[in-house]
């Protein structure tokens, strides 16, 4: 956990009005158990105050006692279940509002970037468990991704399908080896578009900070793959394709575009004309990733 982390937990201790609180109000009495800590017994540091100045964890222990102990867990688990919610809600309602709050330095409020985005890429895993991120179908060959509206490539290659064939591979096998290979090439993926987003954006706005860069292409990357986690329920619920990809790619457009406007501050014309070019560099980075690694997937299995 980050000092970020334990600073946001800090309104339910303080509203508890534990001992040790108020500033300057030392030595900290350290639980029920009777014995006082002067010093930090994380990083040795003295203490002043609730918090350790130094590294951030909290002055007071937590109670031994089974009562009290849990009073202090539930004050935990609704203070940062409370923050996980605000953060998740804010994400998906307002569109680049929490990359403005952090880089305006309202932090403590709202989860780290690097924490939402894992959050979202581990949904993005689970999804992916059930059902692939790119699908190859045994029978046409064709193969086709919820990430991206294009077909990918023209499909499974007459040499792959005559190597196959002599290895004396069934198609589900070798569909699942296919799978395998796309499944380790997804963390590339994952890493790859932050840092292809904030590159984007650097081009695209210029004299602006790499801070500002980085924590808008953290969430939006967020927020698109939590969108295609979203996109993989709707198609299996049985909506057409097609559809539900387009209407994906046009959320996730107007979010680019809204977010942009609100965390880099130019006017809509200039917002829009740079969201798109963003939208369709991100949605070509995309669709060369599914077709590098649905290339390779067929050489490797
Ligand atoms: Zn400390």
């Amino acid at each position: 956990m980050s000092r970020r982390d334990e600073g946001a937990a800090r309104p339910p201790s303080a509203e508890s009005g534990a001992p040790g609180v108020a500033p300057g109000a030392a030595p900290v009495e350290a639980g029920r158990t009777g014995d006082t800590a002067s010093e930090c017994r994380n990083c040795g540091a003295a203490l002043r105050g609730a918090f350790c100045h130094a590294c951030g964890q909290e002055a007071r222990e937590p109670p031994t006692r089974l009562l009290p102990l849990l009073h202090v867990l539930a004050q935990h688990a609704t203070g940062l279940e409370g923050r996980a919610v605000r953060t998740v809600r804010t994400l998906f309602i307002l569109p680049g509002a929490l990359t403005r709050a952090f880089v305006d330095g309202r932090r403590a409020a709202f989860a780290h970037p690097v924490q939402v985005y894992l959050w979202c890429t581990a949904l993005f895993f689970l999804s992916h468990a059930y059902a692939p991120v790119v699908r190859l179908d045994p029978d046409t060959g064709a193969i086709t991704s919820s990430l991206s509206a294009v077909a990918v490539g023209t499909g499974v290659s007459a040499a792959t399908r005559e190597r196959v064939r002599e290895r004396g591979l069934s198609g589900a096998e070798f569909v699942d080896r296919f799978d395998a290979v796309v499944s380790a090439s997804l963390p590339a993926l994952l890493v790859g578009v932050v840092g292809a987003v904030a590159l984007i954006m650097a081009l695209l706005f210029r004299g602006e900070s790499a801070l500002m860069h980085t924590v808008f292409a953290l969430h939006w990357a967020a927020f698109y793959f939590a969108l295609d986690v979203l996109r993989q329920l709707v198609a299996r619920a049985g909506r057409p394709g097609v559809v539900v990809s387009m209407l994906g790619s046009a959320v996730a457009l107007i979010y680019m575009i809204v977010a942009l406007r609100v965390v880099y501050r130019r006017g809509w014309p200039s917002t829009i004309a740079r969201g798109v070019v963003a939208w369709i560099t991100f949605a070509l980075l995309l669709v060369a990733w599914l077709w590098g690694t649905s290339l390779l997937a067929q050489r490797l299995a």
